[in-house]
């Protein structure tokens, strides 16, 4: 039986950029990963048709796999709340009226809003500079 070198997916990326991302820590481990379903050009165009997978050789699995769990938990300490996101991130700011705290979903930034405090209308400021 031959299957010492069989490559066998640990992985599959969200995107091909991550694919990537991967694919270079593991080269960094001396793991040589395999991105296939994905080229370098799905970098600029990711959309949902690029379903990439990361394979290892057969031997370096657990290796590899032990990396990737770093680095996912790596990624999530990175995606704390309070960073930019999408979906339930407030803006708080202070009205320039009356000085209040405000907030409004992100989505409302750069428009006119009533401040529900003294009525009177702020804009929304856009992206906080990080
Ligand atoms: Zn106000």
């Amino acid at each position: 039986m031959e299957e010492a070198s069989k490559p066998v997916e640990v992985y599959s990326p969200a995107n091909s950029a991550q694919a990537f991302v991967l694919k270079n820590l593991l080269a960094e481990a001396g793991i040589a990963a395999e991105v296939v379903g994905a080229t370098t050009a799905d970098l600029w165009s990711v959309g949902p048709l690029a379903t990439p997978k990361l394979l290892v050789h057969q031997a370096d699995e657990a290796q590899a796999r032990q990396i990737i769990a770093q680095w996912e938990q790596q990624e999530r300490l990175h995606e704390s709340p309070g960073d930019a996101g999408l979906g339930e991130e407030m803006i708080d700011f202070a009205c320039d009226r009356c000085g209040q705290f405000v907030s409004f979903p992100v989505e409302m930034k750069g428009t006119v809003q009533e401040c529900p405090h003294c009525g009177s209308f702020i804009d929304v400021p856009g992206e906080m500079a990080s």
